[in-house]
């Protein structure tokens, strides 16, 4: 799939690329003023990003989160456009667990999905290197417009979601039906409860959740199922 231009007004310029074995979501979250531009999980296939880009400079890839299919291209991302890293101090230990993982068992951690039998060795695509560190309620600069950034633990420890006015870009913490899954190590469910509850409770309803897979829902559409995932316990 190309990448899909989601919203593009005076202010902000907001893409989205489908990328590697687990489709997940990059996107380029861009100021429509200056061309500056945020790079949002940068999952893998820098080529493909950068083409997306079109020679807009890219002052940042930001994770939502360290799980290996959301970074397997910011090194390369790094080593192209000379961009620094941003990521929550928290994210180091999920991380650490990725390549331990890789290490033990010749193979990222899937969760609850099996990778393809006989699929090579992957070669992690980061250092784990961070630049900068993410910090809830400390907004991001992009070009002239103010991301807000939002710690919402659960899913992982250091996860955040990016705020750009109207657009929310949730990571695997919010997904239309849910939170993010938790069956993982360093995952808690009380924990992502508390921060999808502390989203969709605070956020107008118009906003629009854009997850780190599949489609797009608003605010208000999830907000009334809160209860209802919180009996069934995932
Ligand atoms: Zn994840
Ligand atoms: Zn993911």
């Amino acid at each position: 799939m190309s990448a899909e231009v989601l919203r593009r007004d005076d202010d902000v310029v907001l893409t989205r690329l489908v990328v590697g074995p687990l489709r997940t979501n990059t996107y380029l979250l861009g100021c429509a003023r200056t061309g500056d531009t945020a790079v949002v999980d940068p999952g893998d296939d820098e080529p493909r990003i950068t083409a997306a880009l079109a020679g807009r400079r890219v002052v940042a890839a930001v994770l939502t989160h360290a799980h290996w299919d959301h970074v397997q291209a910011v090194g390369a991302l790094r080593a192209r456009h000379g961009c620094p890293v941003l990521a929550h101090p928290a994210e180091a230990a999920v991380w650490a667990h990725e390549l331990a993982h890789l290490r033990a068992h010749g193979q990222w951690d899937w969760g609850q999905d099996r990778p393809p039998a006989g699929a090579p060795t992957p070669v992690p695509g980061w250092d784990g290197h961070v630049d900068a560190a993410l910090a809830d309620g400390v907004p991001l600069a992009v070009g002239r417009l103010a991301v807000d950034v939002l710690h919402t633990p659960g899913h992982t420890p250091g996860s955040v979601c990016l705020r750009a006015g109207d657009d929310l870009l949730t990571g695997d913490t919010l997904f239309p039906g849910g939170p993010g899954l938790t069956g993982w190590p360093l995952s808690d469910f009380a924990t992502v409860m508390a921060s999808v509850e502390r989203l969709l409770s605070s956020l107008p309803g118009a906003v629009r959740v854009h997850p780190g897979h599949g489609p797009a829902t608003t605010v208000g559409r999830e907000r009334p199922s809160l209860e209802q995932w919180r009996r069934r316990g995932w």
